[in-house]
């Protein structure tokens, strides 16, 4: 009985084995045959290589064995910053994209369950800031979420965007103007609030958008340390917060805080949407059409702004302002932070 179970185990582990061997050679084959859609030498620096692999399993098992196979047969490595990783739930079919950058010309190939799909598609990040560029593009994909992830990432990679920056879009699986604006406020922060010794950085996120994602990415505040806190704001809340308009944003408070001392110091920033919209060519209630994400609208009025903002990454001085600064007891802090009190109302930025 004992054997026949153990003969049991063995031919189950086999085909499992098996499976994935299968699995594995039949993506092999499609990137082989992408390479030459696409018309493209192995090591060519105008190959990009996106791909969730690492975050999801292939049929219950992990992925990260999909980056050589990556490298081997398309040159890309992490290190020349030309193979990025796409954050999805461990659960999310295995995605592999290849993409030229002088072209545009892309492919997709998809590994769900038992099957795989290869699309041939151009992923233009010029032309998705259109309406009928993105319908095109997204009726392809079929997926929303993969189309707006896909086509962020690979274009901010060919117009050139910093390192720092795709990690955060990687974390936050896809580029859209609010990480953009988070990558801006980090770099005020470190330019005007540079740490001295036995000081921290706490980050109180304060209403949150996708710029907390890039904070975290960046400075390595994250809520399981504490060193981050996110607190969201009823409309009526930030109406209250004092000097609030409607396309100047109160955005959340940098904590420093000193270990030896212990003391603190708040400073609450704002960021101006409305700098945003006019730098990118967009309209404010472009990002709120009728119809929501179902709109066209919605998507290319942050893929415009994606662009927009490129040129400014590093020049946050017209888009992040300090309203108030302030020093904090612990007490003061222990209230900040903690559940039900709204920290402006500490900072005596709101009634
Ligand atoms: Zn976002």
């Amino acid at each position: 009985m004992r054997r026949r179970c153990m003969q049991i185990i063995l031919i189950a582990v086999l085909v499992i084995c098996t499976a994935q061997g299968l699995w594995a050679s039949e993506v092999k084959g499609l990137i082989k045959d992408g390479m030459q859609d696409l018309k493209i030498e192995k090591g060519s620096p105008n190959l990009l290589a996106l791909t969730n692999a690492t975050y999801v399993k292939v049929n219950g098992e992990t992925s990260e064995g999909y980056l050589d196979m990556i490298r081997e047969l398309t040159g890309c490595s992490i290190g020349k910053g030309n193979l990025l990783l796409f954050h999805r739930p461990i659960t999310y079919p295995l995605k592999v994209v290849l993409f030229r950058k002088d072209t545009k010309d892309s492919v997709i190939i998809t590994l769900d369950g038992n099957k795989t799909e290869k699309i041939k598609i151009n992923l233009d990040g010029d032309m998705a800031a259109s309406t009928d560029g993105w319908e095109q593009i997204q009726k392809k994909i079929k997926s929303v979420p993969d189309t707006f992830s896909i086509i962020t990432i690979a274009n901010a990679w060919a117009k050139g965007a910093p390192y720092d920056f795709l990690k955060c879009c990687e974390f936050h699986n896809h580029l859209c103007p609010g990480v953009s604006s988070g990558y801006q406020i980090v770099q005020f922060i470190l330019e005007r609030y540079p740490l001295k010794k036995a000081e921290k950085y706490v980050w109180i996120s304060c209403p949150p958008w996708c710029k907390d994602d890039a904070i975290q990415i960046l400075l390595d505040l994250t809520p399981g340390k504490r060193s981050m806190f996110v607190k969201n704001l009823s409309e009526d809340q930030k109406k209250a917060v004092s000097g609030e308009k409607k396309n100047d944003n109160i955005a959340g408070i940098l904590v420093i805080w000193d270990n030896k001392g212990n003391k603190g110091r708040a400073i609450a920033f704002r960021y101006n949407w409305g700098k945003l919209c006019e730098v990118s060519g967009v309209k404010k209630k472009d990002f709120k059409p009728k119809g929501g994400k179902k709109n066209p609208v919605f998507w290319t009025t942050r893929v415009k702004c994606n662009w927009g903002l490129m040129p400014y990454l590093d020049k946050p001085e017209n888009f992040v302002k300090v309203v108030k600064e302030l020093e904090i007891t612990p007490q003061m802090y222990g209230k900040m932070i903690s559940a039900g009190v709204n920290p402006y109302k500490v900072l005596g930025l709101s009634k």
